[in-house]
């Protein structure tokens, strides 16, 4: 009975001192903004404001999280703790997601309720405007910040691209102010402010769905568990493929076990080191085979 595992660890870098302090300063721009936004609309009686602000600090969030599972990532196994901390990260995203669904929801709530009492919106359409509009110029900052090492990772790269849906959003802010202004027309507030949380929980419901998932080790979404299976039988060789599983070790990295059953003892180390190329091109990261020849 042959047994293998190799750990490949060169995707874990640690991260680089250039992209944590893009990451810090992206955070620390983003955390002033909302406490302006806050502000501004508590003073300007803005439920959209406010809303937009509740948005934007699950974002600062989102991106200090981002910042701590690159650190997690590259943490070591300890003696007790064989993995590292790296399962962190997939907890850590799971209680992000369920945060944002409750901040979506107190909006939603606050939303209906203004609406069902228009007499009590009183917002100030010209400070929604121009808080808005030093939204687009914090999200431009940041995008710009994000884009110069995007191509490199993928959460960064998804910080991006939600950096972006942010600045058209602030955009329709910037409108809506313009019209509450213009014409009076208060209901607007509210109706933003609903927006805002549907885009939100649009967002957030994916992440919400997949860290569950990777929380109980389900197959993370980017691995094809039939096709990497296919691909372990097509060796030649490999009689039976028993037992396999495959689990998030973190949000990014993934580990299989396998036994096969093969029935030429001769050729178990070149078995096994092609199952190995098969599964790594199927994205897993860490993989343990166990041969068992064919009695
Ligand atoms: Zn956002």
């Amino acid at each position: 009975m042959g047994h293998e595992h190799n750990h490949h660890h060169h995707h874990l870098q640690s991260i680089t001192g250039d992209l944590k302090k893009i990451y810090i300063c992206a955070i620390i721009l983003n955390a002033l903004f909302v406490a302006f936004e806050a502000w501004m609309g508590f003073h300007s009686d803005s439920l959209s404001l406010v809303s937009d602000a509740g948005h934007k600090l699950v974002d600062v969030f989102s991106l200090c999280l981002t910042l701590f599972a690159f650190i997690l990532a590259s943490s070591r196994p300890g003696k007790n703790f064989t993995f590292g901390f790296r399962k962190l990260t997939v907890l850590i995203s799971l209680l992000n997601a369920v945060f944002v669904v409750i901040i979506a929801g107190s909006i939603i709530y606050e939303s209906i309720e203004k609406m069902l009492d228009p007499s009590s919106l009183t917002p100030d359409g010209t400070a929604i405007s121009i808080t808005a509009a030093v939204g687009i110029v914090i999200n431009a900052i940041s995008v710009t910040l994000l884009s110069y090492k995007r191509r490199h990772d993928v959460n960064t790269r998804g910080a991006f691209i939600h950096m972006l849906t942010d600045c058209l959003l602030s955009i329709g802010v910037v409108i809506a102010g313009f019209i509450i202004k213009w014409t009076g027309f208060v209901l607007l507030d509210p109706i933003v402010s609903l927006c805002i949380a549907g885009f939100v929980l649009a967002n957030i419901l994916g992440v919400l769905i997949e860290s569950f998932k990777m929380s109980i080790d389900a197959v993370p979404e980017r691995i094809d568990a039939v096709k990497i299976k296919d691909s372990i039988s097509s060796v030649k060789g490999v009689a039976e493929v028993k037992d396999l599983h495959i689990w998030p070790v973190s949000t990014t990295e993934t580990a299989l076990t396998a036994r096969l059953v093969i029935d030429d003892p001769a050729r178990i180390a070149e078995i096994t080191s092609q199952v190995k190329e098969q599964v790594k091109a199927g994205g897993v990261d860490d993989s343990t085979i166990e041969i068992q020849l064919q009695q």
